[in-house]
């Protein structure tokens, strides 16, 4: 197509409905009855159907398209990588980490610090852990490192605070001793795997 035939298209009567443009009202009571008929058209009261509707399907039907939030909560997938939770042993009440320093290791963001020392038994126990949620990239390593399962991604996601500081504290993210029965397994980064007594059970003795 050269210029002078896209310049001479008839695309005008082709593709495109022409739009009946009525006269401008000249008088009040012309405007005024262009509003009215522009406005009750049929597709006002299609849509007040649909409205209507939907809002009894949602209180009559329990068809409801929306959560109450916070009162109700999204149930969230469990490889979503939220603030740490330190998990206890069920057994004993005690924490479970070792203090073995992996975590701290293996965090790509230098953000977690701790410290131990031995107990009076000679056994080694933490004494200082945070980690810095301001450099936390939440990237999972820590958790997947970690060989007693102790430090895990938990389902708090709502960590605004007034102080960064909030979360940071090993106290913080440990489970509160009275609510030992609630801690569940965490089964996102770092959860043993499915077949974990298989694989245990393949492994060489004799090396
Ligand atoms: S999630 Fe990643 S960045 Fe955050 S503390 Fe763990 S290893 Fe470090
Ligand atoms: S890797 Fe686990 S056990 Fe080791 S220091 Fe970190 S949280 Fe504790």
């Amino acid at each position: 197509m050269n210029l002078e035939q896209l310049s001479n298209r008839n695309i005008g009567q082709q593709t495109y409905k022409m739009v009946d443009l009525k006269p401008t009202p000249s008088t009040g009571v012309k405007k005024f009855t262009q509003v009215v008929e522009r406005t009750f058209k049929g597709e006002l009261f299609v849509g007040l159907y649909v409205t209507f509707r939907e809002m009894i399907n949602a209180l009559f039907k329990g068809e409801m398209h929306t959560f109450k939030y916070p009162l109700e909560k999204m149930p969230i997938s469990p490889r979503y990588r939220a603030i740490h939770d330190m998990l206890r042993l069920l057994e004993s009440g005690h924490y479970r980490c070792i203090g073995c320093g992996l975590c701290e290791k293996i965090c790509i963001s230098n953000c977690i610090k701790m410290e131990t020392r031995y107990d009076e038994n000679q056994r080694k126990e933490v004494s200082e852990y945070t980690i810095n949620f301001g450099r936390c990239i939440f990237c999972g390593y820590c958790a997947e490192v970690c060989p007693e399962l102790a430090i895990v991604h938990g389902g708090r996601y709502e960590n605004a605070s007034e102080q960064r500081a909030s979360f940071s504290l090993f106290e913080d993210m440990l489970t509160p001793i009275d609510a030992l029965k609630q801690q569940k397994e965490f089964d996102g980064f770092g959860a043993i795997s499915p077949n974990a007594d298989e694989n245990i059970k393949k492994t060489p003795l004799a090396y």
